[in-house]
């Protein structure tokens, strides 16, 4: 099919509910992709995080095309090997204790609000209460819209599961005044993504660790989107010094196959009980085979640090163009998930990088968003700021 013919059937018979870009990728391999004319495109998209590794690993290719020769899927009726090996090796990374898998993140976030509800039960709390913040992102299950601090992904779909409140991002008074018995959980992203790219304080995390211990509250780190090395570190709460009691994890976890994984220490995990909860596709074997790929990726390429040091680096770059483009209010982030905030929509940006050969992404109306392959090096990011300087150029004499 010709791209043309792929985008007119698309809107004839998708639903249409993601406002594609006018450009058709045919394939990937590393930190690029290709349309459907050949045309080639530096990816600071990573298929939002997904693409941690870079598009088509071969590592990733072959245990997936091993695993399924030999195991496609497996009823949760009966054991097999690559999810308990895959457990272990999360458990090992986090510091916790116990997995629960399935598809998605906003699955993996259900996870743990239903581990939490259930511990705070049957700690006799009768009438359990999730605090999340404003600006965060959740999923869009009803339970976790219900969990999101942005009301526009909620509109139109009312009502939402009761049970949750929505507290002032990063601010440590609000959150001591709302913390009490009746408290089960505090939900957050240590890095906040969605959102526009806003990094929890210190003060916050510290404080939370420290209501833990007066309140015995769980914390959930919901690191769908900043986990497994984004941040330059294996979990953006180590930049914190504060451990998660539920760990939410999927973007990056599968390699590009859907994944999702609830980690949680074993006092936590003990509340799931047999059926408590499950997922048919939970723990699927090629999946799990895909992401004990990343994880030994991400190891033996030492790509954590190497994001740690390849995000720093890309910093200081945007903190240089923000000196000259009076336009560009702020960079913010972590590692390698950088947020470059305008004074204006950042659409127009996104189409003339996209014209130039790069992909980036836009959140929050005027966040430029880069989440580049943890792979990518410093040429590459040279390469990439030398064509938002262009576009920068261009937006700057319209
Ligand atoms: C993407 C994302 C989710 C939802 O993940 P899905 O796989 O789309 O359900 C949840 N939390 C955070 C922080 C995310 O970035």
């Amino acid at each position: 099919m010709t791209g043309n013919q792929i985008t007119e059937m698309g809107k004839r018979y998708l639903m249409q509910n993601y406002a594609q870009l006018p450009l058709v990728i045919a394939r990937g391999d590393g930190v690029r992709v290709w349309d459907d004319e050949g045309k080639s495109y530096l990816d600071f998209v990573g298929g939002i995080a997904v693409n941690a590794v870079g598009h088509c690993h071969p590592r990733v290719v072959a245990a997936i095309r091993e695993q399924a020769e030999r195991l496609i899927h497996c009823s949760n009726l009966y054991w097999f090997e690559p999810p308990v090996v895959l457990a272990r090796e999360l458990a090992v990374l986090s510091g916790l204790d116990r997995v629960f898998f399935c598809n998605s993140g906003a699955e993996a976030n259900e996870a743990a609000i239903k581990l939490a509800r259930k511990y705070a039960y049957e700690h006799g709390r009768e009438n359990p209460e999730i605090i999340a913040f404003t600006k965060s992102f959740h999923g869009r299950t009803l339970g976790t819209l219900a969990a999101t601090g942005q009301e526009k992904f909620s509109r139109g779909f009312t009502p939402l599961p009761g049970g949750f409140r929505h507290l002032p991002f990063n601010d440590v008074a609000e959150l001591k005044k709302a913390v009490g018995s009746q408290t089960a959980a505090v939900m957050i992203e240590p890095l906040q993504g969605e959102g526009g790219v806003y990094p929890a304080s210190l003060e916050l995390m510290e404080t939370l660790a420290e209501l833990r211990r007066e309140e015995g509250i769980l914390l959930i780190f919901d690191e769908v989107q900043c986990g497994l090395g984004r941040t330059g570190k294996a979990f953006a709460y180590e930049h914190y010094g504060v451990r998660p009691d539920i760990l939410t994890l999927a973007k990056a976890l599968g390699g590009g196959l859907p994944i999702g994984a609830a980690v949680a220490r074993e006092e936590v995990a003990r509340v799931f009980q047999p059926g408590t909860h499950g997922s048919t596709f939970g723990g699927n074997p090629v999946a799990c085979a895909a992401a004990r790929a990343v994880l030994q990726v991400l190891q033996e390429e030492g790509l954590v640090e190497q994001a740690a040091k390849t995000g720093e680096y890309m910093k200081a770059c945007l903190d240089a163009l923000q000196k000259k483009y009076p336009f560009i209010k702020e960079v913010r982030g972590m590692g390698l998930l950088l947020g470059m905030e305008l004074d204006r929509p950042g659409q127009e940006m996104v189409a003339l990088c996209q014209e130039r050969g790069l992909l980036i992404n836009c959140t929050a109306e005027r966040v430029i968003r880069f989440l580049p392959p943890l792979i990518i090096t410093r040429e590459e990011v040279d390469e990439a700021v030398g064509i938002l300087e262009e576009a920068l150029r261009v937006l700057i004499l319209s």
